[in-house]
């Protein structure tokens, strides 16, 4: 129980470090207008401009509401529990097999790095139960076996599980659903906004004055509003991944919720969070997963290889480093665009 309410504390948290951020607007801009809601087992917010646009949030949280009662890995009715409780999914909703595609792409792309067959691992670790706690290594080494990207085909009408493989959607539905939630609010006329699913933050448009809005890192493992370096930036996702998110710890040994489909137990490497910065925030949260568990050389390598994505190491010391793209200030905490 202690762990829940420290991370719902932390999520709350990290939420209203990153609205007193943005909300630091000048006197010139219209006066953001910010809703809050609670999804995907965290806080979310979206911010908009105008009374008019704050209209479209309740649809933007209807939304919200319907990905998650098709994506949830723990809600028994959801498509995704049921395809991993039957091994099958018939006629499923276009969405799903959208996600599920851009999924396994990234699977592919990070070589398993990022594997959205984790979820007998996830099961097995349940860290967002009440009491979690290391399950014996017999079970992970079981559980592992079953990880594998390429146990999943997807067509239009079926999605199919061989060999006992199982999805968890959790380490790219954040992003995969705020991109969806900017479509909607594009094409109900809100050009200017901010949609925060829980940490995972996608910008578009600008303020209303012109001006970038200004997004805050989280400093790892601290607590509200102590944020350890910011970027201002117009349209963009800033999705982070980070072993303080979701954690316990047990004889001193820290074990999070990042899981490397390699040994079947939490990553372990120097690093505290990777952020990713990037157009699409689904393509932000895979990789943040992924760049995490690869550590900061193979996913320095890894994004070479692609267009238009950045990204921000903080190690366990705290030091900050960014791909060739960026620059950073240590001396004002400003991330730039090179
Ligand atoms: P957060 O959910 O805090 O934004 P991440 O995007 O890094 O953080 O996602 C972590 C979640 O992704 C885990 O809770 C789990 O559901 C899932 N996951 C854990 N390890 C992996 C992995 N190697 N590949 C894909 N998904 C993972
Ligand atoms: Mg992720």
């Amino acid at each position: 129980m202690k762990e829940r309410f420290f991370l719902r504390y932390k999520f709350t948290a990290l939420l209203f470090s990153s609205i007193f951020i943005l909300s630091g607007c000048s006197l010139r801009s219209a006066e953001p207008i910010t809703r809050t809601g609670f999804y995907f087992d965290t806080i979310i917010s979206v911010t908009v401009y105008s009374e008019a646009d704050a209209a479209c949030i309740d649809g933007a949280f209807a939304l919200c509401g319907e990905y998650e009662a098709r994506f949830s890995r723990t809600i028994s009715t959801s498509e995704i529990s049921r395809l991993n409780a039957a091994g099958v999914l018939k006629n499923p909703d276009a969405s799903t097999v959208d996600i599920l595609e851009t999924a396994l792409t990234y699977s592919e792309m990070t070589n398993g790095a990022f594997d959205v067959s984790v979820a007998p691992l996830s099961v097995l670790w349940n860290f967002t139960g009440t009491n979690p706690s290391v399950p014996a290594a017999a079970d992970i080494s079981a559980a592992r076996s079953l990880v594998d990207y390429h146990h999943i085909s997807v067509t239009p009408d079926a999605i199919t599980l061989q060999s006992g493989a199982q999805i968890d959607l959790g380490g790219i539905a954040k992003g995969y659903i705020a991109d969806q939630l900017k479509t909607y609010f594009l094409e109900h006329g809100v050009k200017n906004g901010i949609i925060n699913l829980g940490g995972n933050t996608l910008t578009f448009g600008e303020k209303p004055d012109g001006s970038a809005y200004k997004v805050a890192i989280q400093r790892p493992f601290a607590e509200s509003g102590n944020t350890i370096a910011f970027l201002e930036t117009r349209d963009c996702s800033v999705v982070t991944s980070g072993c303080y998110e979701r954690y316990f710890e047990t004889d001193g040994t820290l074990y999070h919720h990042i899981l490397d489909p390699a040994t079947g137990y939490p990553v372990q490497n120097d690093l505290y969070s990777v952020t990713i910065l990037s157009d699409s925030s689904a393509a932000g949260d895979a990789l943040s997963t992924a760049c995490y568990v690869l550590g900061k050389e193979n996913a320095i390598h890894l994004l070479q290889t692609m267009d238009g994505i950045e990204a921000v190491f903080i190690d366990q010391n705290e030091q900050i480093s960014v791909t060739d793209g960026l620059t950073y200030d240590a001396g004002t905490g400003k991330i730039g665009w090179k």
